[in-house]
């Protein structure tokens, strides 16, 4: 019987790490510079819970990385930029 308003397939955003079955609250946006292009982008959605772990997985392997809210994922993603220093000396 399928129900009505309250059926999580299909409506609700899952976590993409393994194992994990909650409801996302944020996108994680990488794509990997050796095998996409700067236009590419890739998205994994993640609970308050990974979203911290799926960012530093892709990270640790110099990915470039940006999380957002999930109505908000950008179009691209921008390569990893040295720190950015306000009112920088140069
Ligand atoms: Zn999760």
């Amino acid at each position: 019987m399928i129900g009505f308003g309250d059926s999580p397939d299909g409506s609700t955003p899952r976590c993409s790490r393994a194992g994990c079955g909650s409801a996302a609250t944020a996108a994680v946006n990488w794509r990997n510079p050796k095998i996409h292009s700067a236009d590419r982008v890739k998205t994994w959605l993640a609970c308050d819970e990974h979203r911290e772990y799926l960012r530093d997985y892709l990270a640790t392997r110099d990915f470039p990385v940006v999380v957002t809210a999930l109505d908000d994922i950008p179009a691209i993603v921008p390569a990893i930029t040295p720190a950015i220093t306000p009112g920088g000396a140069s």
